[in-house]
Protein backbone atom coordinates (compact mmCIF):
# COMPACT_ATOMS: atom_id res chain seq x y z
CA UNK A 1 0.00 0.00 0.00
CA UNK A 2 1.89 3.58 -0.88
CA UNK A 3 0.29 6.98 -0.04
CA UNK A 4 1.05 8.34 -3.45
CA UNK A 5 -2.31 9.21 -3.92
CA UNK A 6 -3.90 13.32 -3.59
CA UNK A 7 -6.52 13.30 -1.23
CA UNK A 8 -9.07 15.71 -2.15
CA UNK A 9 -12.25 14.19 0.06
CA UNK A 10 -14.52 16.92 1.82
CA UNK A 11 -14.73 15.18 4.69
CA UNK A 12 -13.45 13.44 6.21
CA UNK A 13 -10.37 14.60 4.84
CA UNK A 14 -6.67 13.45 3.93
CA UNK A 15 -4.45 14.65 6.89
CA UNK A 16 -0.91 16.15 7.36
CA UNK A 17 1.29 12.84 6.90
CA UNK A 18 4.29 13.92 9.16
CA UNK A 19 0.69 14.10 11.74
CA UNK A 20 -0.30 10.35 10.65
CA UNK A 21 3.50 9.40 11.05
CA UNK A 22 3.86 11.20 14.40
CA UNK A 23 0.36 9.43 15.62
CA UNK A 24 1.86 5.70 14.26
CA UNK A 25 5.72 6.25 15.86
CA UNK A 26 3.64 6.62 19.01
CA UNK A 27 0.48 4.79 18.85
CA UNK A 28 1.81 1.41 21.03
CA UNK A 29 4.04 3.64 23.57
CA UNK A 30 3.26 7.34 24.18
CA UNK A 31 5.73 9.40 25.48
CA UNK A 32 7.23 6.14 27.19
CA UNK A 33 4.25 5.11 29.31
CA UNK A 34 3.93 2.00 27.91
CA UNK A 35 0.26 2.31 26.71
CA UNK A 36 -1.52 4.21 23.81
CA UNK A 37 -2.61 7.90 24.50
CA UNK A 38 -5.96 6.05 24.11
CA UNK A 39 -5.47 4.28 26.42
CA UNK A 40 -4.58 7.15 29.21
CA UNK A 41 -7.41 8.31 31.62
CA UNK A 42 -8.39 11.95 30.43
CA UNK A 43 -7.68 13.17 34.12
CA UNK A 44 -4.14 11.39 33.90
CA UNK A 45 -0.78 13.65 33.19
CA UNK A 46 -0.47 12.37 29.63
CA UNK A 47 -3.24 13.19 28.32
CA UNK A 48 -3.83 16.37 30.08
CA UNK A 49 -0.84 17.52 28.45
CA UNK A 50 -1.86 16.74 25.04
CA UNK A 51 -5.12 18.50 26.11
CA UNK A 52 -3.46 21.70 27.25
CA UNK A 53 -0.83 21.72 24.34
CA UNK A 54 -3.53 21.72 21.73
CA UNK A 55 -5.51 24.36 23.75
CA UNK A 56 -2.18 26.09 23.77
CA UNK A 57 -1.67 25.53 19.45
CA UNK A 58 -5.16 26.97 18.66
CA UNK A 59 -4.17 29.95 20.72
CA UNK A 60 -0.71 30.57 19.51
CA UNK A 61 -2.05 30.18 15.59
CA UNK A 62 -5.39 31.92 15.53
CA UNK A 63 -4.27 35.03 18.32
CA UNK A 64 -7.21 33.89 20.50
CA UNK A 65 -7.39 36.54 22.80
CA UNK A 66 -8.22 36.14 26.36
CA UNK A 67 -11.66 37.05 26.60
CA UNK A 68 -12.55 33.85 24.23
CA UNK A 69 -12.25 30.04 25.77
CA UNK A 70 -11.35 27.36 23.40
CA UNK A 71 -13.60 24.54 23.93
CA UNK A 72 -13.38 20.64 22.63
CA UNK A 73 -17.06 19.54 22.38
CA UNK A 74 -18.59 16.74 20.42
CA UNK A 75 -21.93 16.12 18.59
CA UNK A 76 -20.28 17.47 15.34
CA UNK A 77 -20.71 21.22 14.03
CA UNK A 78 -24.08 19.47 13.24
CA UNK A 79 -24.84 19.59 17.49
CA UNK A 80 -23.58 22.94 16.91
CA UNK A 81 -26.59 24.25 14.90
CA UNK A 82 -28.91 23.25 17.50
CA UNK A 83 -26.63 24.33 21.22
CA UNK A 84 -26.19 27.70 19.67
CA UNK A 85 -29.55 28.60 19.51
CA UNK A 86 -30.34 27.00 22.36
CA UNK A 87 -28.06 29.14 24.65
CA UNK A 88 -27.95 32.12 22.98
CA UNK A 89 -31.54 32.30 21.49
CA UNK A 90 -34.09 33.44 24.28
CA UNK A 91 -37.70 34.72 24.46
CA UNK A 92 -38.01 37.74 22.43
CA UNK A 93 -35.21 37.45 20.49
CA UNK A 94 -34.82 37.14 16.87
CA UNK A 95 -31.34 35.53 15.69
CA UNK A 96 -29.71 36.81 12.31
CA UNK A 97 -28.81 33.64 10.05
CA UNK A 98 -27.12 34.40 6.76
CA UNK A 99 -27.94 31.77 4.45
CA UNK A 100 -25.23 30.65 1.80
CA UNK A 101 -25.64 27.37 1.17
CA UNK A 102 -26.92 23.78 2.76
CA UNK A 103 -24.65 23.94 5.91
CA UNK A 104 -26.26 27.13 6.93
CA UNK A 105 -29.99 26.03 5.99
CA UNK A 106 -29.38 23.22 8.01
CA UNK A 107 -28.47 25.83 10.72
CA UNK A 108 -31.57 27.67 10.61
CA UNK A 109 -33.76 24.77 10.64
CA UNK A 110 -32.65 24.10 14.00
CA UNK A 111 -32.83 27.49 15.61
CA UNK A 112 -36.51 28.02 14.03
CA UNK A 113 -37.05 25.40 16.47
CA UNK A 114 -36.26 26.97 19.38
CA UNK A 115 -37.00 30.49 18.76
CA UNK A 116 -37.83 34.00 15.91
CA UNK A 117 -35.31 34.42 13.25
CA UNK A 118 -34.76 35.93 10.36
CA UNK A 119 -32.31 35.78 7.16
CA UNK A 120 -30.17 38.55 6.79
CA UNK A 121 -28.69 37.46 3.21
CA UNK A 122 -28.62 34.65 0.99
CA UNK A 123 -26.16 32.93 -1.40
CA UNK A 124 -28.07 33.52 -4.13
CA UNK A 125 -32.14 32.82 -5.70
CA UNK A 126 -34.35 29.68 -5.56
CA UNK A 127 -30.89 27.80 -3.17
CA UNK A 128 -28.60 28.49 -6.33
CA UNK A 129 -25.68 29.06 -3.87
CA UNK A 130 -23.00 31.04 -5.87
CA UNK A 131 -22.66 34.36 -4.22
CA UNK A 132 -21.61 35.37 -0.92
CA UNK A 133 -24.22 38.63 0.24
CA UNK A 134 -22.44 42.12 0.27
CA UNK A 135 -25.18 43.72 2.17
CA UNK A 136 -26.86 42.29 5.15
CA UNK A 137 -30.12 43.10 6.27
CA UNK A 138 -29.58 42.98 10.23
CA UNK A 139 -31.92 42.68 12.99
CA UNK A 140 -31.71 45.69 15.14
CA UNK A 141 -30.88 43.86 18.85
CA UNK A 142 -30.66 40.59 17.20
CA UNK A 143 -29.37 38.09 19.90
CA UNK A 144 -26.83 36.84 17.51
CA UNK A 145 -25.00 36.82 13.73
CA UNK A 146 -24.88 33.56 12.19
CA UNK A 147 -22.24 32.68 9.66
CA UNK A 148 -21.15 29.94 7.08
CA UNK A 149 -17.22 31.42 6.46
CA UNK A 150 -16.79 28.34 3.92
CA UNK A 151 -19.85 26.42 1.69
CA UNK A 152 -18.13 23.15 1.80
CA UNK A 153 -21.12 21.74 -0.79
CA UNK A 154 -21.23 25.76 -3.08
CA UNK A 155 -17.50 26.50 -3.07
CA UNK A 156 -17.70 29.78 -1.97
CA UNK A 157 -16.06 31.48 0.67
CA UNK A 158 -16.82 35.18 2.62
CA UNK A 159 -13.49 37.09 1.44
CA UNK A 160 -14.11 39.57 4.69
CA UNK A 161 -16.18 39.11 7.20
CA UNK A 162 -19.03 41.35 8.71
CA UNK A 163 -18.81 44.03 11.10
CA UNK A 164 -22.33 43.46 13.22
CA UNK A 165 -23.14 44.63 16.43
CA UNK A 166 -25.06 41.56 17.85
CA UNK A 167 -21.78 38.65 18.17
CA UNK A 168 -21.28 37.16 15.35
CA UNK A 169 -21.31 33.47 14.92
CA UNK A 170 -19.36 31.72 12.19
CA UNK A 171 -19.30 27.80 11.40
CA UNK A 172 -15.91 27.54 9.99
CA UNK A 173 -16.12 23.98 9.47
CA UNK A 174 -14.09 23.81 6.24
CA UNK A 175 -12.18 26.77 6.18
CA UNK A 176 -10.61 27.28 10.15
CA UNK A 177 -6.79 27.22 10.44
CA UNK A 178 -6.86 28.11 6.34
CA UNK A 179 -5.60 31.91 7.09
CA UNK A 180 -5.36 34.07 9.53
CA UNK A 181 -8.51 35.47 11.51
CA UNK A 182 -9.04 38.27 13.90
CA UNK A 183 -10.71 35.97 16.53
CA UNK A 184 -11.65 38.76 18.58
CA UNK A 185 -14.58 40.30 15.83
CA UNK A 186 -16.47 37.02 16.73
CA UNK A 187 -18.47 36.19 19.65
CA UNK A 188 -18.31 32.73 18.58
CA UNK A 189 -16.24 30.28 15.86
CA UNK A 190 -16.72 26.61 15.52
CA UNK A 191 -15.69 24.03 13.41
CA UNK A 192 -16.27 20.27 13.32
CA UNK A 193 -12.46 18.69 13.08
CA UNK A 194 -12.93 16.61 9.50
CA UNK A 195 -12.38 18.78 7.32
CA UNK A 196 -9.13 20.35 8.46
CA UNK A 197 -8.31 19.96 11.99
CA UNK A 198 -8.22 15.85 12.70
CA UNK A 199 -10.18 13.48 12.72
CA UNK A 200 -14.11 13.58 13.04
CA UNK A 201 -15.06 12.91 16.42
CA UNK A 202 -14.38 16.77 18.06
CA UNK A 203 -15.76 20.01 17.19
CA UNK A 204 -13.06 23.22 18.07
CA UNK A 205 -15.29 25.86 19.76
CA UNK A 206 -13.70 29.47 20.23
CA UNK A 207 -16.33 31.53 22.06
CA UNK A 208 -15.99 35.22 24.03
CA UNK A 209 -16.35 34.40 28.01
CA UNK A 210 -19.11 36.94 28.13
CA UNK A 211 -21.13 35.20 25.30
CA UNK A 212 -20.83 31.86 27.17
CA UNK A 213 -21.92 33.20 30.81
CA UNK A 214 -25.22 34.73 28.90
CA UNK A 215 -26.30 31.00 27.71
CA UNK A 216 -29.36 29.93 28.37
CA UNK A 217 -29.61 28.12 32.34
CA UNK A 218 -32.83 25.95 32.10
CA UNK A 219 -31.13 23.39 29.41
CA UNK A 220 -29.35 20.17 30.23
CA UNK A 221 -26.02 21.02 31.83
CA UNK A 222 -24.22 18.73 29.15
CA UNK A 223 -25.62 21.38 26.58
CA UNK A 224 -24.55 24.58 28.11
CA UNK A 225 -21.29 25.82 26.48
CA UNK A 226 -20.47 27.39 30.21
CA UNK A 227 -20.36 23.57 31.44
CA UNK A 228 -17.37 23.07 29.52
CA UNK A 229 -15.72 26.58 29.98
CA UNK A 230 -15.82 26.01 33.94
CA UNK A 231 -13.81 22.54 33.29
CA UNK A 232 -11.76 23.15 30.50
CA UNK A 233 -13.89 20.66 28.75
CA UNK A 234 -12.83 17.74 31.12
CA UNK A 235 -16.66 18.38 32.45
CA UNK A 236 -16.93 14.71 30.98
CA UNK A 237 -14.65 12.03 28.83
CA UNK A 238 -13.80 14.24 25.69
CA UNK A 239 -12.82 12.64 22.70
CA UNK A 240 -8.78 11.83 23.87
CA UNK A 241 -7.78 10.09 20.26
CA UNK A 242 -9.05 12.94 18.21
CA UNK A 243 -7.90 16.09 20.27
CA UNK A 244 -4.76 14.06 19.83
CA UNK A 245 -4.54 13.46 16.32
CA UNK A 246 -5.64 17.38 16.07
CA UNK A 247 -2.35 18.04 18.59
CA UNK A 248 0.07 16.52 15.87
CA UNK A 249 -2.02 18.82 13.00
CA UNK A 250 -1.81 21.51 14.81
CA UNK A 251 2.16 21.26 15.91
CA UNK A 252 2.76 20.77 11.84
CA UNK A 253 0.89 23.86 11.02
CA UNK A 254 3.05 25.53 13.45
CA UNK A 255 6.36 24.04 12.19
CA UNK A 256 5.66 25.08 8.49
CA UNK A 257 5.11 28.76 10.27
CA UNK A 258 1.59 29.16 10.99
CA UNK A 259 -1.43 30.53 9.31
CA UNK A 260 0.35 33.43 7.28
CA UNK A 261 2.24 30.45 5.41
CA UNK A 262 -1.10 28.53 5.34
CA UNK A 263 -2.57 30.80 3.65
CA UNK A 264 0.07 31.40 1.22
CA UNK A 265 0.18 27.90 0.61
CA UNK A 266 -4.30 27.72 0.01
CA UNK A 267 -3.97 30.98 -2.48
CA UNK A 268 -0.88 29.24 -4.49
CA UNK A 269 -3.31 25.88 -4.81
CA UNK A 270 -6.61 27.70 -5.73
CA UNK A 271 -4.86 29.86 -8.29
CA UNK A 272 -3.29 27.32 -10.09
CA UNK A 273 -6.81 25.44 -9.94
CA UNK A 274 -8.92 28.23 -10.95
CA UNK A 275 -6.24 29.06 -13.58
CA UNK A 276 -6.67 25.65 -14.94
CA UNK A 277 -10.39 26.03 -15.02
CA UNK A 278 -10.15 29.69 -16.32
CA UNK A 279 -7.65 28.86 -19.24
CA UNK A 280 -9.44 26.11 -20.58
CA UNK A 281 -11.81 28.00 -23.02
CA UNK A 282 -14.66 27.00 -21.44
CA UNK A 283 -14.04 23.49 -21.15
CA UNK A 284 -14.13 23.32 -17.18
CA UNK A 285 -16.51 26.03 -15.94
CA UNK A 286 -16.84 27.52 -12.82
CA UNK A 287 -20.34 28.31 -11.46
CA UNK A 288 -19.62 30.30 -8.79
CA UNK A 289 -19.20 34.34 -8.85
CA UNK A 290 -15.38 34.75 -9.21
CA UNK A 291 -15.40 37.08 -6.00
CA UNK A 292 -16.98 34.54 -3.88
CA UNK A 293 -14.73 31.55 -4.88
CA UNK A 294 -13.34 28.96 -2.29
CA UNK A 295 -10.17 28.38 -1.37
CA UNK A 296 -10.88 25.18 -0.20
CA UNK A 297 -13.97 23.98 -1.72
CA UNK A 298 -13.22 24.46 -5.70
CA UNK A 299 -16.18 23.12 -7.64
CA UNK A 300 -16.33 22.87 -11.68
CA UNK A 301 -18.26 21.52 -14.02
CA UNK A 302 -17.38 19.77 -17.42
CA UNK A 303 -19.44 20.40 -21.09
CA UNK A 304 -21.36 16.88 -20.11
CA UNK A 305 -22.42 14.85 -17.37
CA UNK A 306 -20.74 11.86 -19.30
CA UNK A 307 -17.55 13.79 -19.59
CA UNK A 308 -17.64 14.42 -15.70
CA UNK A 309 -18.12 10.50 -14.69
CA UNK A 310 -15.08 9.95 -16.96
CA UNK A 311 -12.82 12.35 -15.16
CA UNK A 312 -13.48 11.30 -11.86
CA UNK A 313 -12.84 7.34 -13.35
CA UNK A 314 -9.51 8.27 -14.81
CA UNK A 315 -8.70 10.80 -12.28
CA UNK A 316 -8.91 7.99 -9.25
CA UNK A 317 -7.39 5.54 -11.92
CA UNK A 318 -4.43 8.32 -11.77
CA UNK A 319 -4.22 8.61 -7.82
CA UNK A 320 -6.12 11.64 -7.60
CA UNK A 321 -9.01 10.46 -5.26
CA UNK A 322 -12.49 12.34 -3.76
CA UNK A 323 -13.03 14.90 -6.96
CA UNK A 324 -16.95 13.67 -7.14
CA UNK A 325 -19.18 16.81 -6.43
CA UNK A 326 -21.56 16.57 -3.61
CA UNK A 327 -24.43 14.15 -4.36
CA UNK A 328 -26.93 17.28 -4.26
CA UNK A 329 -25.11 19.34 -6.80
CA UNK A 330 -23.16 17.15 -8.84
CA UNK A 331 -20.22 18.24 -10.87
CA UNK A 332 -16.31 17.84 -9.64
CA UNK A 333 -15.13 19.17 -6.63
CA UNK A 334 -11.46 19.45 -5.22
CA UNK A 335 -11.43 19.73 -1.90
CA UNK A 336 -7.65 21.85 -1.20
CA UNK A 337 -7.09 22.04 2.71
CA UNK A 338 -4.75 22.18 4.32
CA UNK A 339 -3.09 18.99 4.27
CA UNK A 340 -2.91 18.94 0.55
CA UNK A 341 0.05 20.12 -0.91
CA UNK A 342 0.91 22.60 -4.01
CA UNK A 343 2.66 19.52 -5.40
CA UNK A 344 -0.59 17.59 -5.39
CA UNK A 345 -2.60 20.19 -6.72
CA UNK A 346 -0.01 20.78 -9.48
CA UNK A 347 -0.44 16.67 -10.22
CA UNK A 348 -4.65 17.25 -10.73
CA UNK A 349 -3.92 20.86 -13.09
CA UNK A 350 -1.67 18.63 -15.37
CA UNK A 351 -4.31 15.77 -15.21
CA UNK A 352 -6.82 18.39 -16.56
CA UNK A 353 -4.74 19.84 -19.23
CA UNK A 354 -4.23 16.10 -20.45
CA UNK A 355 -8.27 15.25 -19.96
CA UNK A 356 -9.26 18.20 -22.04
CA UNK A 357 -6.79 17.49 -24.92
CA UNK A 358 -7.88 13.94 -24.95
CA UNK A 359 -11.67 14.76 -24.87
CA UNK A 360 -12.60 18.15 -26.08
CA UNK A 361 -14.49 18.05 -29.46
C1 LIG B 1 -19.12 19.25 7.16
C2 LIG B 1 -19.77 20.50 7.60
C3 LIG B 1 -20.73 20.50 8.63
C4 LIG B 1 -21.23 19.24 9.29
O1 LIG B 1 -20.33 18.78 10.21
P1 LIG B 1 -20.67 17.53 11.18
O2 LIG B 1 -19.47 17.54 12.07
O3 LIG B 1 -20.79 16.33 10.31
O4 LIG B 1 -21.93 17.84 11.88
C5 LIG B 1 -21.25 21.71 9.02
N1 LIG B 1 -20.87 22.86 8.44
C6 LIG B 1 -19.96 22.89 7.45
C7 LIG B 1 -19.57 24.20 6.84
C8 LIG B 1 -19.38 21.71 7.00
O5 LIG B 1 -18.48 21.74 6.01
Amino acid sequence: MSRDIVNFNAGPAGLPAPALKRAHEELLDYAGTGMSIMEHSHRGKAYDAVHKETMALVRKLLGVPDTHDVLFLQGGASGMFATIPMNFLGDGQTADYVVTGTWSEKALEEAKLIGETHVAGTGGVDGNYTSIPSELDLTDGAAYVHITSNNTIAGTQFQSFPTTKAPLIADMSSDIMSRPLDVKNFGMIYAGAQKNLGPSGVVLVIAEKSLIERGSKTIPKILRYKTHADKESLYHTPPTFAVYIMRNVLAWIDELGGLEKMAARNEEKATALYGAIDASDGYYRSPVDADARSRMNIVWRLPSEELEAKFIAEATEAGLVGLKGHRSVGGLRASTYNAVSPEGVGRLVDFMAKFRAANAS
